[in-house]
Formats: structure tokens, sequence, C-alpha cells
């Protein structure tokens, strides 16, 4: 079966084309600054690897030039449309009626629709994603995954909120919890490598946006992120846990209104706010020169990740493991050190060298007599996606 997943973003189209069950990658890309003159566009085959720069004024456009790059006769991997036998979608937002991977009809369309209240940076984009791939390959199975669902397991004394009941009961105000397939995925990769099932496991999922998961005998049992995918950790620009007061005092004594707010907490917060960039590569650089802000933004950052995995720890009442994953996750040895640092109380010990060496791979980096392992997990988040649909339609 060929399986084309398909993450759209408020700006971006990133794409994947996989071969199952075989797992075999064929083709992989990205078009991004979508609605630019500029938008850039990726595309890799084993064979070929191609970055062009295109106008690009819409998510259908992008989705044509991804099609047309698919058939293309040279560098293409298909001969028709037809060949894709099911598009895989990422969906940001499923709310509490979906915990499970759907085959995507018009209802379910239209509670997309409805979510994008509770997900306005995601869910429209993602269903302008979905319309389009039915218009285009108008053959293949539409599928849905959403990020929600892995979290259906939590249960209500962790992601109920203590507001009047009426607005849990009847508005859906809760904690949904994001980043599930991702948190997903690595789970089951670290009780593969642990060779258990019955394991408890915290899994820190460190990209442009941040999330830890406690995770018992295979579920979500807890999440940092909640209503939307803005609580918890520091994340790139987002905030993380605040106390909501400030948002009174910003509105009624400093003049910003609900929009400013929104912007300042999701776009102009985190390590941005604290540093003045987003990358984590550039402020690891900047505090190696001795920059205080960039030194004190990434202690914040550890400290932060320190006090839920002491939380996750209290409430399973135990760990066996705990994960690294995503972009800053796999790759910076420095921000596994400062979480991991002075931690022997939780019965986990970080080996120095293991934590320098890189590799694609699974890896443990704690020292032979921690009790608890110390997992280096890359994501693979159209994998898991890829595994779902096929297994939604076998
Ligand atoms: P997204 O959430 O957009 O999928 P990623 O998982 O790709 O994000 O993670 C992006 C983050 O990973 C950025 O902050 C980037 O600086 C960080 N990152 C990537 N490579 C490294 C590295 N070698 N060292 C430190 N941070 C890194």
């Amino acid at each position: 079966m060929n399986i084309l997943i398909i993450n759209s973003g408020s700006s971006s189209i990133k794409y994947q084309l996989l071969e199952m069950p075989s797992t075999k990658v064929i083709c992989v890309g990205s078009i991004e600054r979508i609605g630019s003159t500029d938008a850039i566009s990726n595309y890799k085959t084993d064979n070929n690897k191609v970055e062009k720069i295109y106008e690009i004024a819409n998510h259908k456009a992008g989705l044509e030039r991804i099609t047309s790059l698919l058939l293309d006769a040279e560098i293409g991997v298909l001969n028709s449309t037809e060949e894709i036998d099911a598009i895989g979608h990422r969906v940001v937002h499923g709310g509490s009626d979906y915990t499970e991977t759907t085959l995507i009809d018009e209802e379910v369309k239209s509670k997309i629709k409805m979510l994008s209240t509770l997900a306005p940076l995601h869910n429209p984009a993602n269903l302008q994603g979905i319309v389009m791939a039915e218009e285009i390959f108008a053959t293949a199975k539409q599928v849905v995954v959403f990020d929600t669902a892995f979290h259906g397991t939590v249960p209500v004394k962790a992601k109920k909120y203590a507001i009047p009941n009426e607005l849990y009961e009847k508005d859906g105000i809760q904690a949904y919890g994001f980043h599930g397939t991702s948190h997903k995925y690595v789970s089951e990769k670290a009780n593969e490598y642990l060779l258990k099932e019955n394991t408890k496991l915290i899994s820190i999922h460190l990209g442009n946006g941040c999330s830890i998961t406690a995770i018992k005998d295979g579920k979500s049992i807890d999440h940092s992120m909640g209503f939307a995918p803005s609580n918890g950790l520091i994340m790139g620009t987002r905030s993380g846990d605040i106390d909501h007061s400030i948002i009174y005092y910003l509105v009624n004594t400093l003049g910003y209104s609900l929009d400013d707010v929104n912007e300042l907490l999701n776009k102009k917060s985190g390590m941005l706010g604290l540093t003045g960039s987003n990358d984590l590569r550039d402020i690891e650089e900047e505090a190696s020169n001795g920059n205080a802000d960039c030194i004190l933004a990434l202690e914040m950052n550890a400290y932060r990740i320190k006090k839920y995995i002491g939380a996750y720890t209290a409430t399973m009442n135990g760990l066996d493991a705990i994960i690294f994953t995503a972009g800053i996750g796999e790759n910076s040895s420095l921000m596994r050190q400062l979480v991991c640092k002075d931690m022997d109380y939780f019965n986990f010990q970080l080996d120095d060298s293991k934590n320098e060496l890189r590799s694609k791979n699974i890896r443990e980096v704690n020292t032979t007599d921690s009790k608890v392992k110390i997992l280096v997990i890359p994501t693979n988040e159209e994998l898991e996606i890829a595994k779902q649909v096929y297994e939604l339609l076998n």
C-alpha cells in the first residue's frame, strides 16, 4: 500500500510517501512559506534531492506543486495519483470525540472545523489540507490521526480543571494533551527496547513545541500541555506554565488587548522572549560565549522539565525510563545534561561520554548502575501515522 502522509501547517505542508507494511520511505518533502513569492520546496527520494523556490499562493497551489513533483517524468515516483492508496492527515485537535484513527467523512470534517476554535493556529490549516487532498487524490482513502488521540486515556482527575463543572461538561474545557503521535511512537519503542509492556515512562518531546507525558503500561496518564498546546514546558516561542493573573494585569493595567496577549504568550515568549532567539543551537552557542540571558534561559528550561519529572514520578509511584525525543531532545546533549543533573534521588544518572555520542538510533545514555534508564529515541510521527492508517484499513 502506498500511503501519503500530509502534515498541513499554517504556512507549510510537510509530506512523506511510505510503502506499507514494509515502511519503506519512497519520498519526503516540504513546502514552507506558503502564501509568499519565495516559498521553499524540498523534495527527496533515494536518487534525487531538489530544493526550489516558487511562488505558492495557498495550500491548494502547494499540494498541486507536490503532486507535480510526485508525478514528474524525471524525478517523480508515481505514474498517476491513483497509485496513492490512502492519505494519512495529521490533525492537531480531535477534542474528546476522537481518540482513534478515523476515516474522514463529512461529519469528521465539520467536527474538525468546529474544533478550530480550540486550535486556531492548527486545525483550519489541517482541514484545508484534507479538502485539497480529497480533490487531487480522489481515489485515495482519507484518514485522520489526531495529536490529541493518545491522551484519551488520561483520567478525569488529571484532565479536569478546578473550575465550575458545567464548563467541563457542557463546554469541553479540559486538558486535551498534544504531540500524542510522537509520545506514542517513542514510548512503544522504549517498551520494545526494555522488553516489557508494563512500564512507567516519562516521554519528553523537545522541539519547537515542547511537552512531557507520563505513560503507564503503554497509556498516557498525564500530559503537560492542556486545553491548547500552550501549557507546560518552556518552548521556542511559547511561555508554557504561567499564572493566569498575569493576563489580567497585562490587559487591565498595561493596556494589552487579548489578541496582544495571545501573540505575546504564543509567539514572543519562551526561549525567544528570554534570549532573542528560538533556535536552541544559537542559544547554546551564545551561552558558551558567556551570554547570561542564554545561560539562565537554558537553566530555566531544564528546571521546568525537572519539576514535571518529579511530579510524574510521584503520580506513577515509580519510574523505569525517561525518554528524550524531537529536535532538542535528540540532539542537545547539553539540555539532557542539565535535566539529568543531580537526579540521584530519582535513581537516574547520565553517562557523560554516552550522552555525547550521536546516532539516529535508539540509545541508552545512563550509567550502567543507573536504575532508571535514560533513553534517546528519534521520533517518527509520519511512520506512526502510516502504521495507524495501515492498521485501520487492513
Ligand atoms: P518541530 O517542533 O518544528 O518539529 P524540531 O523537532 O525539528 O521542531 O526541533 C527544533 C528545535 O531543535 C530547534 O530549537 C533547534 O534549535 C533544535 N535543534 C536541532 N538540532 C539541534 C542540535 N544539534 N543541538 C541543539 N538543538 C538542536
